[in-house]
């Protein structure tokens, strides 16, 4: 849970509710000139002028989302900043403002919650956006983190789901399936912890696995460099649940069909060499392990040139019309059709 666990705990009641909103925030700064008013007041005041506005929302709870065990609050705090910035992201939008609320057990001394706001603000200085509010509340039981972002763009620059058309390209930003098994060697290491608590784990060679599930990084960059390269997307949605999931939702709402290449997806090293270690196959963890935090878009076939050889993007795929529905074809040129089997909180999708 800590970075330190020598330091000395203060219980929540010593500050109170109107005391602890106050203390954790009291180093945040408003940077933005659109931030009015940002935290001080009964309502935050923004000003974006003619912008188009983008709200997206997410709520993450202890044990369903994350595990306290192997995540540190600083992470957490980080990370539940960038779940956020991803969704405007995903709109080819650029993120401003976020409001963070929580509800905390008290078995969270101040101390845990410093470490959690430490990593929001590390994330909004890092990505430019302001805390702009938010609200703590006592919980029964665990930890929860609810993270409003806002953003902008000019109406022409926003790219939706929708607007996928036959034989256009699909693009992919970095790589994927890092996240989740990194998530299965913390999982691993946690039973083995429970086994033997005087086991050292020897983690290095998972570090790059471990750091995109603990604390993945949303592409800030990525909406800049289409603009850059005179690149306007059809379509887009980031990697929240695993490829697959998320190509059907662009083809469903685009209502076109697609078939993704095998061989075309982009894996790291340490992601093959982890999945042959666990004996899972990596275009399958690819396909649905999730929390990548990437983004996934559609560009015509006249804008390829322009994309081709960026060490950013990689082309994965093509739409196809509808009825031809939406493909996986293998290395061995086998058609196998795709399956919405993403990571999900609530349900086994399959
Ligand atoms: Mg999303």
């Amino acid at each position: 849970m800590f970075e330190n666990s020598q330091e000395s705990r203060t219980n929540l009641s010593e500050l109170g509710e109107f005391g602890l909103i106050d203390h954790l925030t009291k180093n945040f700064s408003p940077k933005l000139e659109s931030t009015v008013k940002a935290i001080g007041d009964d309502a935050a005041v923004l000003n974006f002028e003619n912008k188009r506005t983008l709200v997206s929302t997410d709520l993450l709870v202890e044990g369903v989302h994350f595990d306290l065990s192997y995540t540190p609050l600083k992470h957490l705090g980080y990370k539940a900043v960038m779940v956020n910035l991803s969704d405007i992201y995903a709109m080819n939008a650029k993120a401003t403002q976020v409001t963070v609320s929580i509800a905390v057990s008290n078995r969270f001394p101040v101390e845990a919650l410093e470490e959690l706001y430490a990593g929001i603000q590390l994330a909004s200085k890092i990505y430019n956006v302001d805390v702009i509010g938010g609200d703590t509340t006592s919980s029964t039981s665990g930890l929860m983190i609810s993270v409003t972002a806002l953003g902008i763009a000019e109406e022409d620059e926003i790219v939706y789901r929708d607007g996928a058309k036959p034989n256009d390209l699909m693009v992919l930003t970095g790589d994927l399936g890092a996240a989740y098994m990194g998530l299965q060697v913390l999982e691993r290491e946690k039973e083995v912890f429970k086994a033997n608590p005087n086991a050292q784990p020897d983690l290095d060679e998972y570090t790059y696995l471990i750091e995109r599930q603990l604390k993945p990084e949303a592409r800030k960059d990525i909406a800049p460099l289409l603009k850059q390269l005179n690149v306007r997307p059809t379509s887009m949605i980031d990697i929240s649940d695993g490829l697959s999931s998320e190509a059907i939702h662009l083809c469903k709402s685009s209502k076109v069909g697609a078939n993704i290449f095998e061989e075309k997806i982009p894996l790291d090293p340490a992601v093959i060499s982890v999945c042959e270690e666990f004996e899972i196959d990596s275009t399958m963890i690819a396909l649905s392990g999730g929390e990548d935090y990437e983004l996934l878009f559609t560009i015509s076939q006249d804008d390829y040139d322009k994309i081709k050889g960026n060490p950013h993007l990689t082309v994965i795929g093509h739409m196809t019309e509808e009825k031809e529905g939406m493909h996986l074809i293998t290395r061995a040129n086998q058609k196998l059709p795709l399956i919405a089997r993403g990571w999900n909180s609530m349900e086994d999708k399959q």
